[in-house]
């Protein structure tokens, strides 16, 4: 099939010179998170998305309890390319077993992904959901035992993700300035919930690059819907399951105009959205390419914002309480 004759834009990650590709390819659905994936599929999903111009991607030790960086690590090996020419994040702190965020954990925790991941450096280490730990612990210990990683060459970049969005003010009020590199938020920018916009001025100003993941909300914008243990209340599910009903009637694809809105923010570096088969990444990489070149669907946006407005910026808790 002929490549399309646009291609995937790249853009800055803060300051760390990196240029990611505007749609990441998240990798938690290859460890199976969202229904079982083969190792064929796995690896050809992660072929197509390369060459259609993905070059990010991202992953965690517990995804799928280990399987998601093995799946990731399996496929990226299979691409036979140079290092360079792919961008690799995971994860350290969370584990299927529970979290834990001390300075010993997280630096055996990159050699664990490292051999799993078949690679010699990650690109970006994040400390996974940080609500769920002591976020002086996170300021104090993890992220100094991070930079130790990078002096190693291990690591190449720091980053914090979480679900609260005071969660990074938190933590980025009290690191030297320049020691985090990247935060990595979800659920916050996609068409049910934006709130992660109103952060952008004070990241900005801190220099710190900003990665949005799951535009689809975890599966809520989708023809398919959430998996089991999605969080969101009942009236938050039945609203997107009205919004993905009233796309379909259209004849509209309710998870392209999700990523589309969450792709229009160029503020935002990468998009991560998880995938699992070729048919996705050609969707994904096309409903990009249709909104640099043509726009977003305005009308169906404003119809589904619409349905949506009476649980707009509606969220779940998550984590301990500090
Ligand atoms: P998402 O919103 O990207 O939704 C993923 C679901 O949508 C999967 O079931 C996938 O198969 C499906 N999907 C993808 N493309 C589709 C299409 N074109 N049509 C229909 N369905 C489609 O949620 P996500 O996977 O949780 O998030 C994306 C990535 O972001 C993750 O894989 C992970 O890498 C990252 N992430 C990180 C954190 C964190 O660090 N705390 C949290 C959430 C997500």
């Amino acid at each position: 099939m002929a490549l399309p004759q646009a291609s995937l834009e790249l853009r800055e990650l803060g300051n760390t010179g990196l240029k990611l590709s505007c749609v990441g390819f998240g990798a938690s659905p290859l460890g199976n998170v969202f229904g079982p994936v083969s190792d064929e599929d796995a690896i050809a999903s992660v072929r197509e998305a390369f060459r259609r111009g993905i070059n990010f991607f991202d992953t965690s030790p517990y995804y799928g309890g280990t399987l998601s960086e093995k799946m990731l690590g399996k496929s990226l090996k299979a691409l036979g390319v140079p290092r360079h020419e792919y961008i690799v994040s995971t994860k350290c702190g969370r584990y299927v077993e529970g979290f834990d965020f001390s300075a010993d954990r997280v630096t055996r925790s990159i050699d664990e992904s490292l051999a799993r991941l078949q690679l010699d450096y990650v690109d970006i280490l994040q400390c996974h959901d940080i609500e769920f730990g002591s976020l002086d612990q996170v300021v104090n210990e993890t992220i100094p035992a991070l930079q130790k990683l990078k002096e190693a060459g291990k690591i190449r970049f720091i980053g914090i993700t979480g679900l609260p969005l005071e969660v990074f003010t938190y933590v980025l009020d009290r690191v030297p300035s320049g020691t985090v590199d990247v935060i990595l938020s979800y659920c916050h920018y996609s068409i049910n919930d934006s709130t992660l916009e109103d952060l952008l001025p004070y990241l900005k100003n801190k220099g710190v690059g900003v990665i949005t993941a799951s535009p689809l909300a975890m599966g809520l914008l989708t023809e398919r819907g959430p998996p089991e243990w999605h969080p969101a209340s009942p009236e938050l599910k039945s609203a997107c399951q009205a919004a993905v009903a009233h796309c379909k009637e259209k004849g509209k694809n309710i998870s392209k105009l999700a990523l589309q809105y969450s792709l229009s923010n160029k503020d935002f570096s990468s998009v991560l959205v998880g995938m699992n088969s070729v048919g996705q990444v050609e969707e994904n990489v096309a409903a990009a390419i249709e909104v640099t070149t043509v726009g977003k669907d305005e009308e169906t946006l404003s119809e589904v914002e619409a349905i949506l407005k009476p649980v707009k910026n509606q969220t779940w808790p998550s984590g301990i309480q500090h």
